[in-house]
């Protein structure tokens, strides 16, 4: 059987100078190690101590991680040794050191496991060593073989190992090191761990991340190996899977300047939303951002998700325990040995003198002084007794890792059975080929192994050398929680999937609803995110405000025309329509001035037809009044179809009847004017009387005139068939619940206006004939009355033109528009009734005694001026 380390003699001989000196420094500095005799030595390494601060390599000790997995290592082989069936006639001894946590001190300790194998080597310069006299120089007894080692348990301490032990072709097995590096067996091709990866473990955090509902999260790592390469895998699975984004990425320092740790909360609070934690760090670090988080007065506030360095273990949480409330912790399955419990609880100082950090860990425990010969306890401390009895004078549980560490040294139990019997068959006892032990062989036998380990699970390795990844799930709960006793309580497993029982998930505050680690919240109804660029978990929520609705997550889209967006602008609803109606209040001047005004212009004309024959109508020039009244009347009427419903027939009649009233009436007010303007300038010059004063002549002037205005609806009419629209920009107002579409005809204003222009051409021109015809005679004729009749009228057409446009904007337009056009036109058309036809019809009502012929009067005031040669009045010869 080769040596071990054969293949690699040239190398390693050359560097076994330097690594004796090393060695013998090692051994100098060494802080004592827990040696059990026996043929075969497994090593073991434990973090006893915490990292020193200050330059210190030790800090404090270490109960659970430290002592506990140390014990179990030793109630483990002490198991081994008293099983007949496990390697009969072998006694495994071993060799446990400290780590202190830290990885350039478990090197240094670790070389102590080289140790042997370099000084066997070294055996030849043996005989150099004399002592004066010739006495034979003092040896310190021979270092063991160690064929194997357990641990470490943090992954940067193991991998600093593996590097040397490697060379040696010395098998490790780690009970703790999750680092998903050392899963590389190119590079650690003598590591093995019974825990899993955490390329799993990571993914186990992302499904729990997921199925809290969280989006948002930020992630602590402690700078090594283990915290670094935990969270790289975290962000990277979670970033495969989409979902889940990082706030934050913050690293702990190997050595934490002081205030470190608040400086890690306030950086961790710039992203409040981020309440999620992903923790990925050693115990330590741990208890220091739990103390900074509550010095910082946010209890309550981080929802931590812990790695399995925090497990379940009560260490990190000490004191802190209502920080810590809510965290949810991974540890790899495991169960609790209730062998080791009863062993670790029998223990005391007596029976336990082969651990010698066992009188540390009683003071701590018992917190107590135990005074050794000749110091004297100067502190005011209990001093121990000795009869203090481990979980009856202070609280114990088992530490989360025991099992594996018991798992681990039975896989080397294993293995080295295995390979005695192969080696030694039939033999009890070590024989020659097992006593140098190959480690390569070894190594084979170990990833070999499959057993039922101390939980009665199978413990087995891949060709890594990894275990499979299966994690029970605990949430740290309040102990006055609504259920449950509080403490570590499982609420899941994950084997591949995650089951977790939500639940069972208690929070602080003692809510049971989740709290949310969310960059943003969901948005309302009526709202779309608008996505933060690069960062997809987070959004502004903008309103789908105006016309606007949501059509989906991200857009929001303007409405059809017709169309207005419901109250919380997720759709669209039709935009009601509206149009003036008889009840409105504004229907009711126009409608109430237009009754009256045709009730009045009835009276007149009927009074008129009445007394068609005397003196008064005759005088008037019944022809013309009669045209002018259905001017007036017509005026009148034309509220009437403005108010009615929009329809082709309303609104042709609106078309042909608008301009007709007004046209009519002042075409024979035109004619009048012009008939009188033109008798009197002839008269100034001779005394024949000027062309066309006949009433025929009259009736075909103004029908001549107003024919223009017929003519030029009927062809607009003919060009563009009437039809009613519904207009919904009339009425969009900025707040869409006050929008209306608007029922009309298609008639623009400026066609509107158009509609009247022509009359109001004739109604300037009748003006211009009013005012040259003012000179004439006040009692001989009509000249004033209708003068008087066309200023009122101008001005009340002033008025309406800027009313008119001016409400063009307003939301009421339509009744603004309509109304006061009637209105005008209403009281435009009740001047020239009231000027013209009203004291008429009063004198031949009320005073009939007048209507009689004044011809001597008329002809006394006609020698004045130039009087028409004969007739009554005003009225042309017949
Ligand atoms: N898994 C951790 C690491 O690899 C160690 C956890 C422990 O010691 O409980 O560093």
């Amino acid at each position: 059987m080769a040596r071990p380390g054969s293949a690699r003699e040239p190398p390693l001989l050359a560097l076994l100078p330097p690594l004796l000196v090393l060695v013998q420094a090692g051994a100098a500095g060494a802080a004592g190690s827990v040696r059990l005799a026996g043929g075969l030595t497994l090593g073991g390494l434990f973090p006893v101590h915490a990292r020193g601060a200050a330059g210190r390599a030790c800090g404090q000790l270490k109960k659970e991680q430290g002592v506990h997995r140390l014990e179990a290592m030793l109630y483990a082989l002490d198991r081994v040794n008293a099983d007949p069936a496990l390697l009969p006639g072998v006694r495994l001894g071993a060799r446990l050191l400290d780590t202190c946590s830290r990885d350039t001190y478990a090197l240094e300790q670790a070389l102590t496991f080289v140790q042997a194998l370099i000084q066997g080597r070294g055996d030849g310069d043996e005989g150099a060593v004399r002592c004066p006299g010739g006495v034979p120089p003092l040896r310190a007894a021979p270092p063991e073989r160690v064929v194997a080692v357990v641990g470490a348990s943090a992954s940067s301490v193991s991998i600093m190992v593996a590097n040397v032990l490697r060379l040696f072709a010395i098998p490790q097995i780690s009970y703790a090191s999750t680092a998903p590096e050392l899963s590389d067996s190119t590079r650690y091709d003598f590591f093995s761990r019974v825990v899993p990866p955490d390329s799993y473990q990571a993914q186990a955090m992302v499904d729990i991340v997921r199925a809290l509902g969280w989006n948002y999260v930020s992630t602590l790592a402690s700078e090594g190996n283990y915290g670094e390469s935990g969270v790289e895998a975290f962000v990277q699975i979670s970033r495969e899977a989409g979902g889940v984004c990082i706030a934050q990425s913050i690293k702990i320092p190997r050595e934490p300047k002081p205030g470190e740790f608040n400086k890690v909360i306030k950086r961790l609070m710039e992203t409040p939303n981020a309440r999620g934690i992903i923790i990925f760090a050693n115990e330590d670090d741990i208890r220091r951002v739990l103390e900074a988080a509550r010095q910082a007065n946010l209890t309550g506030h981080f929802l931590w998700v812990g790695s399995d360095s925090w497990g379940a273990k009560t260490s990190p949480i000490l004191n802190l325990e209502d920080v810590a409330v809510g965290a949810i912790t991974i540890l790899p399955k495991r169960a609790s040995i209730d062998g080791f419990d009863q062993y670790f609880m029998t223990r005391s100082l007596e029976n336990n003198r082969r651990n010698i950090w066992f009188a540390e860990f009683w003071e701590e425990n018992f917190n107590c002084k135990l005074i050794s010969s000749g110091t004297q306890s100067d502190d005011s401390a209990r001093k121990c007794t000795g009869e203090e009895r481990i979980g009856r004078d202070s609280t114990y549980e088992q530490e989360g890792k025991v099992q594996f560490v018991i798992d681990a040294v039975y896989a080397i139990a294993h293995a080295l059975h295995s390979m005695h019997q192969a080696l030694c068959p039939g033999l009890t006892g070590l024989c020659p080929a097992m006593e140098t032990t190959d480690g390569r062989m070894l190594l084979q036998y170990i990833r070999a192994v499959r057993f039922n380990g101390s939980a009665g699970t199978p413990v087995m390795f891949n060709e890594n050398g990894d275990a499979p990844g299966r994690y029970d799930i605990f949430q740290y709960q309040a102990a006055n929680g609504s259920a449950g006793s509080g403490g570590y309580q499982a609420v899941g497993q994950w084997a591949e999937t995650l089951r977790l029982d939500v639940e069972a998930l208690q929070w602080s505050g003692d809510t049971r609803e989740v709290p949310g680690s969310q960059c943003s919240l969901p948005c309302g109804p009526g709202e779309r995110k608008k996505m933060v660029k690069g960062v997809p978990c987070c959004w502004h929520c903008e309103a789908c405000d105006g016309y606007r609705f949501q059509v989906d997550e991200f857009t929001c889209e303007a409405c059809p025309g017709d169309m207005r967006p419901t109250r919380n602008h997720t759709g669209c609803r039709p935009t009601p329509i509206v149009r003036l109606t008889w009840s409105s209040p504004w229907a009711a001047p126009p409608l109430l001035l237009a009754v009256l005004g045709s009730m009045a212009t009835t009276t007149v004309v009927a009074t008129f037809v009445r007394h068609n024959d005397t003196p008064i109508v005759r005088a008037s020039g019944r022809e013309l009044s009669y045209v002018l009244l259905t001017g007036i009347f017509l005026i009148y009427a034309i509220t009437f179809l403005m108010v009615a419903e929009p329809g082709a027939a309303v609104c042709a009649g609106r078309r042909l009847f608008l301009g007709l009233g007004t046209t009519l009436s002042y075409s024979a007010l035109l004619t009048k004017t012009n008939r009188i303007y033109r008798i009197f300038e002839q008269g100034k010059r001779s005394v024949t009387p000027p062309p066309f004063i006949s009433p025929t002549s009259q009736l075909v002037i103004t029908f001549s005139l107003t024919s223009v205005q017929v003519v030029g609806v009927m062809a607009w009419l003919g060009a563009q068939p009437p039809h009613s629209v519904i207009d919904y920009e009339e009425q969009r107002t900025v707040d869409p619940e006050q929008a209306r579409g608007v029922l009309k005809c298609d008639m623009s204003d400026l066609s509107l206006i158009g509609c009247l222009g022509y009359s109001l051409l004739l109604m300037v021109t009748c003006t211009v004939y009013a005012i040259k015809a003012r000179g004439v005679p006040e009692t001989f004729n009509e000249a004033k009355p209708i003068g008087f009749t066309m200023y009122t009228t101008c001005i009340i057409w002033l008025a309406f033109v800027p009313i008119f446009f001016g409400t063009a904007q307003s939301a009421e337009k339509i009744y603004i528009q309509t109304t006061t056009l009637t209105v005008s036109l209403s009281l435009s058309a009740s001047v020239s009734l009231g000027m013209l036809y009203v004291p008429k019809t009063y004198v031949i009502l009320f005073h009939p005694e007048q209507n009689v012929q004044k011809r001597k009067r008329s002809l006394k005031a006609t020698s004045t001026v130039a009087a028409p040669p004969k007739g009554e009045d005003t009225e042309a010869p017949k």
